[in-house]
């Protein structure tokens, strides 16, 4: 096709294609040059290297490279006409493996498919009668001639069949491709697109940067990745193209920061006379130093006028929550409303139970015996009566409570605050940024108010700079003194019964010890209703079939009759009505129940300091961190700790090292960080990978955290000398698509 203008990045394939374009659109989304030009290969093959054949896996769409050893013409008989037919039946091999290509009716592969040719076939992994085979595939010789489907350049387009396979010495690319778009389609419209591209193109990446780190400019980036001379010319195409997508994101993360930063909030000032100094006067323990800096660094940013927005991350029981009621009480003090959200209902009471007792009569006031100076704290969750609503929410609407509780239903209804001056999201990992933003509206006069964040799952730097990264980040990573040392056993069930009944015989001795035991099952029941947690990698974990995990209430039935006849047991679970959970939560925590039963609705959060025991039962289907999470109930209150992960998983499997693994240590960090290598990347994204594309291509988060580092860096300085970025307009073009995408879909598009 004769163009007289070079090409950009965002000409539409089929002013190149032709109709060839459709299948690249329809199959694999790629509609621009851009698009096809960041359809980046899976791998590279040089000629003369074969691919692992006994490494397929059945139902795959796989693309290998393969050398013939025979081919022959077998008759058959065809099921519908009764007629005798032809079957070609190839089998190619890397040397070691084989395998079998069947084709129907066509003798002229038999002529073409000649022994010691070597090609690529392309096709999906079947099985017949036990051997494995690709069934009619499609192929290109390594002489240039095609197989017997669409791309024999038969005219539909301007594929040119005859050379991507056929320069010497080169690397050939493999890509991501599907039944009907083989890798050497793609191959070929990259070369077409590549041949009519403009030699400058408008590049993102400001030119200091490139400079500063060697890059080379983006066509030759993508030259060097599709078409490369040699392996490390490729890699510096990659590392280039890593560049691209790592600052892009950082680009869009600064301006998003800079954007809020510069938005309106009412300054919150503690004046040092009111309830914070009670409080801080009649606090039962010593603040840690961590708990100190950061209760700082959140002051701090109270008294701005523009809003907070602060993400407290800190290993298990480190104390976050005192830290945030005393930012809260800052805000009350200073006349405004501070509200808590809980990702459970379980966990909002709880918060409500705690943050009443620490405050004593400080919680009462405008109450008979309560004190002048203090406020009144008030529970909205999505099981109240109408009368405990209609007076929780006239409390707040006056600004009579000034401190509000609730779970995420308080962001679905339209809760009137008076002044609301502080928002502190406990556990945030089960928040999503959507609902953060909700609550940011709720403010008066067009302010903001300030945001705090809270996970206990400690968070590795670079998924900081990313998932999370349009927040500041403060840590707490010391507990507070005196906490007892948790220590954790692998139980291993199906092998040695006696340690698992070692178990209950435990249980049973830290009971008559005044302590107190959980047991978690990663089911309600064992069968019938779906489990409230999933295996951490349905299907790639391949232990031994699994059976599902254990239910609470069989466990709770079982132990009852056995084990541990005689001692109170109670259930807790996601299906119970909220005044049971509520009253089995208060009688755990009281002491009236010895062992809790339970799913992980006590997973975060739960703190019941006279709780010893951890019993996780078919512990692998929890993931690390979650586990971390779990084990974190126990220990608590000055007495050692003792956490049993209970599997029927084989020792060496790969369930048992992850267990292992979490008995080994008991650094949170160490294992978020060991949970997120085990997961793929769009998972340590949260953003789930099912339908949707991920965005990151060549970044990995985990592996490129120092270059999401400088990255994050130098776009911070970027944005902060031009926020408009009237200077890189190609930068700001790059970005433009990716600021409309709301929060969580960005991440998906970056
Ligand atoms: P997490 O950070 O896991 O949310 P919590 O806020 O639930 O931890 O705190 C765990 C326990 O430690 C609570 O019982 C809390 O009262 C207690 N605690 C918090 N800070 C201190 C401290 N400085 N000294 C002693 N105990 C503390
Ligand atoms: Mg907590």
């Amino acid at each position: 096709m004769d163009r007289l203008d070079p090409l950009r990045l965002t000409d539409t394939l089929s002013t190149v294609l032709g109709t060839s374009a459709k299948p690249l659109a329809s199959e694999l989304g790629l509609h621009t040059v851009g698009d096809l030009l960041r359809h980046y290969p899976r791998r590279y093959v040089e000629r003369g290297q074969l691919t692992d054949l006994a490494s397929l896996e059945l139902d795959e769409h796989v693309t290998v490279v393969a050398t013939v050893k025979k081919a022959v013409n077998a008759e058959y008989r065809d099921r519908r006409t009764g007629r005798k037919s032809l079957r070609q039946e190839v089998v190619v091999t890397d040397g070691h493996a084989t395998l079998q290509l069947v084709f129907f009716k066509q003798r002229w592969i038999v002529n073409k498919l000649r022994p010691g040719q070597a090609g690529m076939f392309s096709g999906k992994v079947s099985a017949f009668r036990g051997v494995r085979q690709l069934a009619h595939p499609e192929f290109r010789l390594f002489d240039g001639s095609a197989g017997p489907g669409g791309s024999d350049g038969s005219g539909d387009g301007d594929l040119d069949p005859d050379v991507v396979l056929s320069f010497a010495g080169a690397l050939i690319p493999v890509y991501p491709a599907t039944t009907k778009v083989q890798s050497w389609v793609i191959a070929d419209a990259v070369r077409l697109v590549l041949d009519q591209l403009a030699p400058q193109l408008d590049d993102p990446l400001p030119v200091l940067l490139r400079a500063e780190h060697g890059l080379s400019g983006l066509r030759e980036a993508f030259q060097a990745v599709h078409q490369p001379r040699s392996r490390e010319h490729a890699e510096a195409g990659r590392s280039r193209l890593r560049w691209d997508e790592a600052f892009l994101m950082q680009t869009v993360l600064a301006r998003r920061r800079h954007a809020e930063s510069a938005l309106p909030a009412t300054a919150r000032v503690d004046p040092g006379d009111a309830i914070l100094a009670a409080f801080d006067e009649r606090l039962p323990f010593a603040l840690t130093a961590g708990q100190r800096r950061v209760g700082e660094e959140i002051g701090a940013d109270l008294a701005r006028t523009h809003p907070m927005h602060r993400l407290l991350h800190g290993e298990v029981g480190s104390g976050k929550t005192v830290v945030a009621l005393r930012a809260m009480l800052t805000v009350v003090d200073a006349g405004g409303q501070a509200v808590l959200l809980a990702p459970t209902e379980v966990l909002a009471q709880q918060h409500h139970r705690s943050i009443t007792a620490l405050l004593g009569d400080l919680a009462e006031r405008g109450r008979l015996g309560g004190t002048d100076i203090g406020t009144r704290v008030a529970l909205v969750t999505g099981s109240m009566t109408a009368a405990q609503r209609r007076e929780a929410l006239l409390d707040i609407g006056v600004g009579d409570a000034g401190i509000v509780i609730g779970t995420h239903a308080l962001l679905e209804e339209r809760v009137q605050f008076f002044d609301l001056g502080l928002v502190v999201v406990d556990e945030q990992h089960r928040f999503g940024v959507e609902q953060r933003a909700a609550l940011s509206e709720r403010t008066r006069q067009g302010t903001r108010p300030h945001v705090l964040v809270m996970t206990a799952t400690p968070i590795p730097r670079t998924i900081a700079m990313t998932v999370f990264g349009d927040l500041e980040t403060s840590s707490l990573t010391e507990l507070p003194a005196g906490r007892a040392p948790i220590t954790t056993h692998v139980v291993d069930a199906a092998r040695a019964p006696r340690h698992l009944a070692r178990v209950w015989e435990r249980i049973r001795e830290e009971v008559a010890g005044g302590h107190q035991a959980y047991v978690v099952c990663p089911r309600i029941a064992d069968e019938a209703l779906p489990p409230e947690t999933l295996p951490p990698e349905p299907g790639e974990d391949s232990g031994p079939a699994r059976r599902p995990g254990a239910g609470v209430l069989e466990t709770a039935e079982l132990l009852a009759a056995g084990p541990l006849a005689g001692l109170r047991i109670a259930v807790l679970h996601g299906r119970l009505p909220t005044e049971d959970k509520d009253r089995v939560m208060r009688g755990f925590a009281a002491g009236d129940i010895d062992v809790l039963i339970a799913t992980t609705v006590i997973e975060v959060g739960v703190d019941v300091p006279r709780a010893t025991v951890m019993v996780v039962m078919d512990a692998e289907w929890f993931g690390v961190s979650q586990l971390h999470q779990i084990r974190g109930r126990v220990g608590r209150g000055g007495h050692p700790g003792l956490c049993l992960l209970v599997t029927e998983q084989p020792p060496g499997s790969a369930g048992w090292e992850r267990l292992a693994a979490v008995a080994s240590t008991l650094d949170g960090f160490e294992l978020s960080r060991l949970d997120l290598e085990q997961r793929r990347e769009g998972d340590v994204l949260g953003v789930k990978q099912s339908g949707t594309k991920s965005s990151l291509r060549l970044l990995e988060v985990l592996r490129d955290e120092e270059l999401i580092a400088q990255a994050r860096a130098y776009a911070t300085a970027v944005v902060e000398a031009d926020p408009e970025l009237a200077g890189e307009p190609a930068l700001a073009a790059a970005i433009a698509p990716l600021e409309l995408a709301t929060a969580s879909e960005f991440l998906d598009k970056a």
